[in-house]
């Protein structure tokens, strides 16, 4: 059907050649929109722009003259007159030109006009007969001229437009005075009007967004209707759990619980991100819905991104299971045979306990008896695959994200379709806020300063020297020359180094020195950024600052001030490098949500989540922040559709049932 081979100007060539960039039927075909469009916008004479582009009308008065002047390059040259102004034309590489230009035609140029010389460099040259479109439609198309390809669209659509069939269903159309499909492939690539433009440009966002909410709603109220093994938990032992508990939970987190543990005793399958700031708390609400699993018999996975990060994780969970009849193993790449075989088996067996690791705890080798819960950090969002390797081990777990970088609820919602979402509203009372300072490089000497009084009383420090991308080594360096040049300074206190030449044990030696008061100054690459908890260090130096991301050094300042105690950011930033005012958001506030909006704002999306997550955000038409008003309308659009049975049967919705179907089965989504 609508096969390619069927229009006018597509032979076997072209067709293979279509397929490789994405195209495989007619529908595809007319799908292909420019990427951009380029404006021919006759000007009288009177009122061209000098040295800009611009586009005349003009009379060619004598026969055009061509000059090779090397290979690949020649001239052709010819006299015009435009408004009855004289003009010396010059186009390069057009050589057939000669050929069609004779005195007394009259031609549409395009390029730049230079009044004080009386020339024109045209780049585009048409005869006046066939210039229709004021408005050019740019495709991009490798290998194939854009007139060619309109050529091919205008086939396609002549031959099979009537077959077209809208996938925005008629209702959201006229909710949101959107143009139908036809009308949209019509003035997308033959436009006549700005006009025409902008209407082209509001369905595709809406659509686009329109089409990535259904997907995705359509997934998570599936994957809800998936029936899980009951988990019988008892109320009691949970908060005979959370009496153990040194301090309160604050609202936010006893809000968090509530809907979590809610969602491990449905019957239905859990798929949740738990999100809030740097010290509002995340590990005590992850650590309740742990006990609640572990009372209902059943085992519970937790996956960190970094096997440093999971023996911190293994720490504190033993820490806080100290006083429950549950064991907490972890799982890791140093482990020796003997004492794996041993881990394996208490997994095997029908005991219940927390398993602790990296991606390795969902290896070929470990059958788990009974896992009813998985927990992961974002950086490692458990992807298809895991899950498609548990279901065929016959397990569909509950699982719930932890996100490090907080994001607005809002976007959280849109961007993260998918799955439910609990926010942690707030931080515990305790917690007061860091106080963050910029410094130049040049006023060294007032950080020593700062440093010393800290250092004075009795506190300790870290230093963070920036991740240089392009160089591991640079960036090792850079950390021990800060390190020596600390260590020479202050002579008197004890100053550590960490950087990701030292292998993990060391590693972890550095951190109990730390930890127990014997390093005073700790100078590091981002290794620290993950959790680390020392109540007693109050002051966060942040080298290069300029380097990094606001998420990061947001992150990083959350380190310190974690006890009694206040606590102090200084951010160094090379003058000469950097852009200083991008940093001064983390002077005004501590909010993490706002500053990570901030951050999505300069970075963009793809660096933003990193590459791996980019997929799900890269639009073609719509920009996530921009347009997030769109998205949440979209999002709602979506669910109301989703959950009308009747939409189900009625033809004015099948055309978008038939798009999830293909998608779905093409699976190009998580
Ligand atoms: P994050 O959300 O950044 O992961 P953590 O879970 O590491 O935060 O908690 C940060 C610190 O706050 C920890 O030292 C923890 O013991 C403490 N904390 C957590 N909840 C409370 C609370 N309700 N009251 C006081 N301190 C708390
Ligand atoms: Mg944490």
């Amino acid at each position: 059907m609508a096969e390619l081979e069927s229009i006018k100007g597509i032979g076997p060539k072209l067709k293979i050649h279509l397929e490789s960039i994405g195209i495989h039927d007619c529908f595809e075909l007319l799908r292909r929109f420019p990427s951009r469009y380029e404006e021919f916008h006759i000007v009288p004479f009177a009122e061209a722009p000098d040295q800009t582009r611009v586009t005349l009308i003009a009379t060619v008065i004598n026969h055009p003259k061509v000059q090779y002047i090397r290979k690949n390059l020649s001239k052709v040259t010819f006299d015009v007159t435009a408004d009855g102004h004289p003009l010396k034309v010059t186009i390069f590489n057009r050589p057939y030109i000669k050929n069609i230009l004779s005195p007394k035609v009259t031609i549409v140029m395009t390029g730049s006009l230079d009044r004080l010389k009386h020339t024109f460099t045209a780049t585009t040259l048409k005869l006046k007969v066939n210039f229709n479109n004021e408005i050019q439609p740019i495709y991009n198309v490798d290998k194939i001229s854009d007139q060619r390809f309109q050529k091919l669209i205008r086939e396609a659509l002549t031959t099979y437009g009537y077959l077209l069939k809208d996938e925005l269903p008629k209702q959201l159309r006229e909710k949101y005075r959107l143009i139908d499909i036809y009308t949209l492939i019509e003035y997308a690539h033959h436009p006549s009007t700005n006009q025409e433009l902008r209407q082209v440009t509001r369905r595709l966002k809406y659509e686009e967004l329109f089409k990535f909410q259904f997907r995705m709603q359509y997934m998570r109220l599936k994957n809800k209707r998936k029936k899980v093994k009951e988990k019988a938990y008892h109320l009691d032992k949970i908060k005979a759990f959370i009496d153990t508990l040194p301090y309160e939970l604050t609202p936010g987190q006893k809000q968090t619980t509530n809907e979590i543990i809610k969602d491990i005793k449905s019957p239905f399958v859990m798929n949740r991100l738990l999100q809030g700031d740097v010290g509002s708390g995340k590990t005590v609400v992850a650590a309740i819905s742990i006990v609640a699993v572990l009372y209902a018999d059943m085992q519970v996975a937790l996956m960190a991104p970094t096997e440093i990060l999971a023996k911190q994780h293994y720490q504190t969970f033993r820490q806080f299971f100290a006083s429950l009849p549950f064991d907490v193993y972890l799982l890791h790449g140093k482990l020796k045979n003997k004492e794996r075989t041993a881990i394996l088996d208490e997994i095997r067996s029908d005991v219940p306990c927390l398993v602790v690791g990296t991606h390795a705890l969902f290896s070929e080798d470990v059958l788990y008896h009974n896992l009813g819960y998985v927990i992961t950090d974002e950086q490692h969002r458990f992807g298809v695959k895991q899950r498609e390797k548990l279901r065929r081990k016959g397990i569909t777990p509950d699982v719930l994200y932890m996100s490090a970088t907080p994001i607005p609820r809002t976007l959280a919602i849109s961007i993260y379709g998918d799955m439910d979402i609990s926010t942690i509203k707030g931080k515990p009372k305790s917690r007061k806020p860091v106080e963050t300072t910029l410094f130049k490089e040049s006023n060294l000497d007032l950080v020593y300063k700062l440093m010393a009084e800290e250092l004075n009383e009795g506190h300790q420090l870290y230093v963070v020297t920036p991740l240089i991308v392009e160089s591991d080594t640079l960036q090792v360096k850079n950390a021990q020359h800060v390190y020596k040049r600390l260590s020479d300074y202050f002579k008197t206190y004890s100053v550590g180094l960490l950087h990701s030449k030292v292998d993990d044990d060391a590693k972890l030696e550095v951190m109990q020195l730390f930890y127990h008061q014997k390093i005073d100054i700790l100078v590091s690459t981002t290794v620290i950024e993950v959790g680390v908890d020392v109540p007693n260090a109050t002051m966060m130096i942040i080298m290069n600052a300029e380097r990094f991301g606001l998420s990061q050094l947001h992150q990083l300042r959350g380190r310190v001030g974690r006890g009694d105690l206040k606590g102090y950011c200084l951010l160094i930033y090379d003058e000469a490098s950097g852009n200083p005012e991008r940093l001064n958001i983390l002077e005004q506030t501590n909010n993490g949500f706002i500053i990570s909006e901030e951050d999505l704002k300069t970075r963009g999306p793809g660096e933003f989540f990193g590459s791996k997550q980019s997929g799900v955000l890269a639009f073609k038409h719509a920009d996530v922040l921009e347009d997030r008003d769109i998205l949440s309308l979209a999002r709602d659009d979506a669910l109301t559709i989703l959950k009308d049975k009747s939409t189900y049967t009625n033809s004015a919705y099948q055309p978008l049932y038939q798009y999830l179907k293909k998608t779905l089965k093409k699976g190009t989504f998580d």
